[in-house]
């Protein structure tokens, strides 16, 4: 195969599928701007209806983006929409073509018009220049034949290449369109792959050059293998031999545990009410990580503790009885999950910075309304509710959070993403009932290697012996304390490192709901003793690879 028809990447979600690449730029290409041939209107009317008819495409495809979320997020759609469509816009557009300008001239000039307006009426309004300048971008991309910059909201099946994908682009993305994801930065546990995961789609990260490739190109995503194919003649092929081994893992029903019966709770990653109901029904039991700051991503102004009671009480109600719980983070914002209301801006080193826990420091209010919430919400639904906070890293922080979520009656937790919780977690444990270990964050700590740095991806792994020895020495305090210890980073949705995990102690595994089939089934043939001498390879190995090396021989 000529190399320019295979790019590599890092494997981040299995999975086999094939469609038309649909590449997400920032910008509208210069290229294409200087080929835009502006004889072909006859006259400054001609020019207008092409102005009218890409305004409304560019309507049409926010208020698809709307229906397709909820709350403040389609709000802002179809704000937005209604901008692309504002009559003032438009005769201020009219106008400069009727003086003798070319028609993305007149664009451009409508809009810095009213970029001038709004910017002098200042608040609100003035935050709108950024919608105001999103449109102009659209509105060219139409005009110029180019497809809209940003995700936007496709239609037709596609693989979409990215640069990078913020949360914010991925909200609302359909999986029954768009069937892969390839990104040029990111590593495995970035949130292109958390998304792709959520979405049970193939995923490849870290592939230079994919954004190079043309709109169209026919894509075969191997999520698996981390290739992206533009000339494979054998794709139909491939992709029913993965549908064909994907539905014979959709066979298993849980409960957790090993070929021996050793009991492991199996449980789910969710981010609303919506991904909990889907959650729900694959088989798990309950939620072990329920990321709160994902609710809020787009809100400027704290929601007060009712909207926050009403929005935990949608996750929580999904998950009610049956023996069932559900594990709710506090607020995670800060560093790669800004959060408005919350976060710190301008920090030189934001993963290093005031995120998680520490947004309480100087404003505990923040994290204590939240916890009545979430309080609230646990009593109005009756489901079993157990809290954490991401980013402890003192046993002082530890015990002061474990008092607070005590007081109102509810399970404490904390996450170990921070090594100095790790090394200290049989003292943390004195302060809360149980842990759960966050390998994204933990190995992107104890590699000193940032979760997105594409180049530095073979660090980010938590195959690395070092992260295995923190989780090792986890695992190994909860089971003197006798209380659990669960991971819910990205490592628990690796099968084969998952059977690791539960040989180390683990006991319970948390999981984007597309993992948990392919997890539980692998955990189902393997008994503990073997788990156990998998684990002692992984700590014993000298790299990730001579690890997955020597676990899959162990394995099978
Ligand atoms: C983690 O760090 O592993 C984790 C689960 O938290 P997040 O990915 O949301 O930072
Ligand atoms: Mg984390």
């Amino acid at each position: 195969m000529a190399t320019d028809t295979l790019l590599r990447g890092t494997p981040v979600v299995p999975g086999v599928a094939f469609a038309p690449a649909l590449v997400v730029r920032a910008e509208v290409s210069p290229e294409a701007v200087a080929r835009f041939d502006t004889s072909q209107y006859a006259d400054a009317e001609a020019a207008l209806a092409a102005y009218d008819q890409a305004a409304q495409a560019v309507a049409d495809g926010f208020l698809r983006k709307a229906a397709g979320v909820s709350g403040d997020a389609a709000k802002v759609l179809t704000a937005s929409a209604g901008l692309a469509r504002d009559k003032g816009l438009r005769g201020a557009v009219s106008k400069h073509l009727r003086g003798g300008d070319d028609l993305l001239a007149s664009v451009h000039a409508g809009v810095e018009q009213f970029v001038t307006v709004f910017t002098g009426m200042g608040g609100l309004m003035a935050e709108r220049v950024t919608d105001l300048r999103d449109i102009e971008r659209r509105i060219t991309a139409h005009l110029v034949g180019e497809p809209e910059p940003g995700v936007g909201a496709p239609e037709a099946p596609c693989v979409l290449v990215a640069e990078d994908l913020a949360p914010s682009d991925t909200a609302g993305l359909d999986p029954a369109v768009v069937l892969a994801l390839v990104t040029e930065r990111g590593g495995p546990t970035s949130h292109t792959a958390i998304i792709a995961r959520q979405l049970a789609i193939p995923c490849v990260v870290g592939v230079g050059g994919a954004t190079a490739l043309a709109n169209g190109t026919p894509l075969l995503v191997d999520g698996a293998a981390g290739t992206v194919e533009t000339d494979a003649a054998d794709a139909e092929a491939r992709v029913a031999a993965d549908a064909e081994q994907r539905a014979a893992l959709a066979a298993w029903e849980g409960p957790g545990r090993t070929a021996d019966g050793v009991p492991v709770k199996i449980l789910a990653n969710v981010a609303d009410a919506e991904s909990a109901r889907r959650a729900a029904s694959a088989p798990v039991q309950g939620v072990g990580l329920f990321r709160t700051e994902l609710c809020f991503l787009n809100r400027k102004e704290e929601p007060s503790a009712e909207e926050q009671a009403s929005i935990y009480g949608g996750v929580l109600d999904a998950f009610h009885g049956g023996g069932r719980y559900v594990v709710v983070r506090t607020l995670d914002a800060g560093s790669d999950k800004p959060v408005g209301f919350a976060t710190h801006d301008g920090e030189e080193n934001p993963a290093l910075g005031v995120r998680g826990l520490r947004l309480s420091f100087d404003n505990p209010g923040l994290m204590d309304r939240q916890l009545d919430a979430i309080a609230a919400a646990a009593a109005a639904t009756g489901t079993e509710t157990w809290v954490m906070a991401p980013m402890v890293a003192t046993v002082a922080e530890a015990h002061e959070f474990a008092g607070k979520v005590h007081a109102r009656g509810l399970k404490a937790g904390v996450m170990v993403e921070v090594p100095s919780a790790a090394l200290l977690a049989h003292r943390m444990l004195e302060a809360v009932d149980f842990l759960s270990i966050g390998t994204n964050d933990l190995t992107q700590y104890t590699m000193a290697a940032d979760r997105m740095a594409t180049d530095l991806a073979h660090l980010t792994d938590p195959w690395q012996p070092a992260v295995l020895q923190l989780i090792a020495i986890t695992a190994e305090a909860g089971r003197q304390a006798r209380k659990p210890v669960g991971v819910c980073g990205e490592a628990a949705a690796d099968p084969l490192l998952a059977c690791v995990l539960v040989g180390m102690g683990i006991t319970s595994l948390s999981m984007a709901a597309a993992a948990v089939r392919p997890v539980g089934a692998r955990l189902a043939g393997v008994p503990l003793d073997l788990c156990e001498e998998a684990a002692e390879a992984a700590l014993a190995a000298s790299d990730p690879g001579a690890g997955r090396t020597a676990v899959r021989e162990l394995l099978g």
